[in-house]
């Protein structure tokens, strides 16, 4: 499922051929992604307006258009926004095609469809953004306020990371990692965390997420970027899929356990 540096490797990847284009058309698929808007809409805010450079908030990618409409964008587990010559070639699960001027086609191709594509009018705020927390690069986020949002509150700290309705962005896999980086037990409740440790989180949640932005996100199973090549971050993995593997750090089996439906690894001598 792509995370923060997945959605971030896209939008760096689209802005540079997309910033500025005008949308010829849209064509939408048979099948419909589970949260789509009708292509009248599409048809009435995109058709003929230029896109401005796409932004990303947590996981979700964000494209203004000429004319003040909002195009929302989420990768759900499977999806994927292709950039292909046009006319672009007939694929499987594609659900929207945007035909761009200069020859380039946005493809979104979704083969679980619980990706969202919507648009919405200028001056109506996108919805799903209000559950959106605050991005882990803000200055806004510090040891501090991290704690007040902990307090009184005894839910383990690897669910907190991947709620995203206070921290942005955080999914399975860099959850795993950063608690690992960071040397802290992900069931530990939140309110036992001490104002050293969530710095030590906050800087390990910087630095895993900076790497892996850099490396073009991770390719577990489907991510691909905007030109369809894999990321490189799932080779920096030390914990993530490596149960039963010795820990990087000292050796000991890396263990798994279950928290709220999903595999946490983690290495139960280094994380206390
Ligand atoms: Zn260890």
């Amino acid at each position: 499922m792509p995370e923060l540096p997945e959605v971030e490797t896209i939008r760096r990847g689209l802005a540079p051929k997309l910033a500025g284009r005008r949308v010829l058309a849209v064509a939408a698929g048979e099948k419909r992604l589970r949260q789509q808007s009708s292509p009248a809409e599409f048809q009435q805010w995109m058709t003929g307006r230029r896109l401005k450079s796409p932004r990303r908030r947590g996981k979700y990618l964000l494209f203004n258009l000429e004319g003040g409409a909002t195009l929302l964008i989420h990768l759900g587990m499977t999806g994927r926004l292709m950039l292909l010559p046009s006319p672009s070639p007939s694929l499987p699960h594609v659900h929207l095609v945007f035909q761009m001027e200069g020859g380039l086609d946005l493809v979104f191709q979704d083969t679980r469809r619980f990706g969202q594509a919507l648009i919405f009018a200028p001056g109506t705020p996108p919805p799903p953004l209000a559950q959106v927390g605050r991005e882990p690069f803000s200055k806004k986020v510090t040891p501090p306020w991290l704690a007040e949002q902990a307090r009184g509150r005894s839910r383990p700290l690897k669910n907190f990371l991947l709620d995203g309705r206070t921290l942005a962005g955080i999914g399975n896999i860099y959850a795993c990692e950063i608690l690992f980086a960071a040397g802290i037990h992900p069931g530990t409740p939140i309110s036992h965390l001490t104002l050293e440790e969530w710095g030590r989180l906050l800087k390990e949640t910087r630095r895993v997420l900076k790497a892996a932005i850099r490396q073009g996100g991770t390719t577990v199973n489907d991510f691909l970027n905007s030109r369809g090549e894999t990321g490189l971050f799932q080779l920096e993995l030390r914990v993530y899929g490596r149960e039963g593997e010795p820990c990087p750090r000292c050796g000991a089996p890396i263990t798994r356990l279950v928290q709220a439906g999903r595999s946490t690894f983690f290495c139960p001598s280094c994380q206390k």
